[in-house]
């Protein structure tokens, strides 16, 4: 069995050997964007390279999510690296797909590539025959929880039960065998550096709201209808005058849209549609602030005597950061970018399903840098693949390294020191909890 440091100098220089076809892959998942559910080409693509690495891989888990499993042959737990698969959508992007408006505006396109390049660290080095455990390289799809009505059509098809990627891999049994996952995401925050951890990520709900009018004349007679439009903008100005009662610790966030507004000029509008997330700190925060969400829409439906329906959905939980877990990743990733590279990240308020994740096993999300503009912005890009796709992927094979060398010794101490927070079954209970329908007619 080779020493450590030398098992990390093989796996890190076939990851720099690769350098070219990593950037190539990141360059054509960027100029291939697809959403969620739908990344069939993306899912194709990391198929391809798993087989020219010679991995077994199975495909279409949770529709487009693909997984290997290497296995060392010696007993040990099972450490799981994600990439996710999918874009989000922002028209304005030079990359976006001209036809559907998707774009790589969250760098998922640099996980894809990362991912790649530990599956090659490991498939081209002998590095497994000194560990013990299994990897398993798992291409999610559908992190970005976007086109609620599309995916809420995908539930009543039976072909997905909750709308996120991760989600899905869980209830689906595909994360049975893992015991504790890292993914890297890219940060657009200079304070964050070219490397860096955040210790907490917010948890979100989704809702889905339909406000039911009256069509009638909008000119000749109003009097006639019911103007679902007016409820939904009551409902929206309701929604804002709650966050006065928001606590800054929780970092509660309200962000609803309208789908649909209306669909002539010159009829009252009778269907109106919305989508929100509630975001927050704990479970706690967002079950609190999801309550005066649904008071301030029935306000809006009553107030002009709409019908309201509110489809509420499981979003992501909150992500905690696995301490002993961060610490392995954190010295490899210094030992790449060195004390000035290693920034200082602190609580995001977006969400993921690493949060799920993290809920359920230990789990580490790190940041890497060498993207600039605005994330989900247009002006989105990666300006240096080398801190975006070759530091992580170096950090996170250096990081299997020493979880799963010297008969996965820190593997075991990490899953010793962390008790999940909720078993699959408990997790699973608490995601249908929060997934319901209520309908109000209170005129
Ligand atoms: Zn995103
Ligand atoms: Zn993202």
């Amino acid at each position: 069995m080779k020493a450590v440091a030398d098992l990390k100098r093989d796996v890190c220089a076939v990851i720099d050997a690769r350098a070219d076809s990593l950037r190539g892959v990141a360059e054509e998942v960027l100029h291939h964007p697809e959403l969620g559910f739908k990344e069939h080409a993306t899912a194709a693509l990391v198929s391809a390279r798993f087989r020219e690495l010679g991995l077994a891989h199975r495909t279409g888990l949770a529709i487009t999510g693909v997984k290997a499993v290497l296995d060392t042959g010696r007993p040990g737990p099972t450490v799981a690296v994600f990439g996710e698969l999918d874009s989000i959508l922002v028209r304005g992007h030079a990359c976006a797909d001209a036809v559907t408006g998707a774009a790589h505006a969250c760098g998922h396109n640099a996980q894809i590539a990362t991912l790649l390049g530990v599956a090659s660290a490991l498939a081209e080095t002998d590095v497994l025959s000194s560990l013990s455990g299994r990897v398993a390289l798992i291409a999610v799809p559908a992190e970005e929880y976007v086109e609620i009505e599309y995916r809420l059509g995908l539930r009543e098809k039976g072909m997905i039960e909750f709308l996120g990627g991760k989600p899905e891999l869980i209830r689906l049994g595909e994360l049975d065998d893992v015991d504790m996952a890292m993914m890297v995401h890219t940060t657009t925050n200079p304070e964050e550096g070219r490397a860096s951890i955040p210790p907490s990520l917010n948890g979100c709900l989704a809702k889905f709201i339909q406000f039911t009018g009256r069509a009638a004349h909008a000119g000749g007679m109003p009097h006639k209808g019911i103007n679902a439009l007016n409820a939904a903008m009551l409902a929206l100005s309701a929604i804002h005058a709650q966050r006065e009662t928001f606590r800054d610790e929780d970092t509660v966030r309200v962000h609803p849209i309208i789908t649909k507004g209306g669909e002539l000029v010159n009829v009252v509008p009778a269907d109106v549609k919305m989508e929100t997330f509630v975001r927050g700190k704990t479970v706690a925060a967002m079950l609190d602030a999801e309550r005066k969400v649904d008071r301030a829409l029935r306000a809006g439906a009553l107030a002009v005597g709409a019908k309201l329906r509110i489809t509420t959905l499981a979003g992501y939980l909150p992500y905690e950061t696995d301490p002993a877990f961060a610490e392995l990743y954190r010295a490899n990733a210094l030992s790449l970018v060195g004390e000035s590279g290693w920034g200082q990240a602190h609580h995001h308020t977006g969400s993921s399903d690493m949060g799920d994740i993290s809920q359920i096993m230990p789990a580490v999300q790190p940041s890497a840098g060498g993207a600039t503009g605005a994330s989900h912005g247009a002006d989105f890009t990666i300006v240096d693949l080398e801190t975006a796709v070759q530091v992580p992927a170096k950090a996170m094979a250096m990081t299997l390294v020493d979880l799963l060398a010297d008969d996965a010794a820190n593997a075991r101490r990490v899953l010793a020191e962390t008790k999940p927070k909720m078993s699959k079954a408990e997790y699973l209970a608490m995601m249908r909890r929060m997934t319901r329908e209520a309908l109000y007619e209170e005129a």
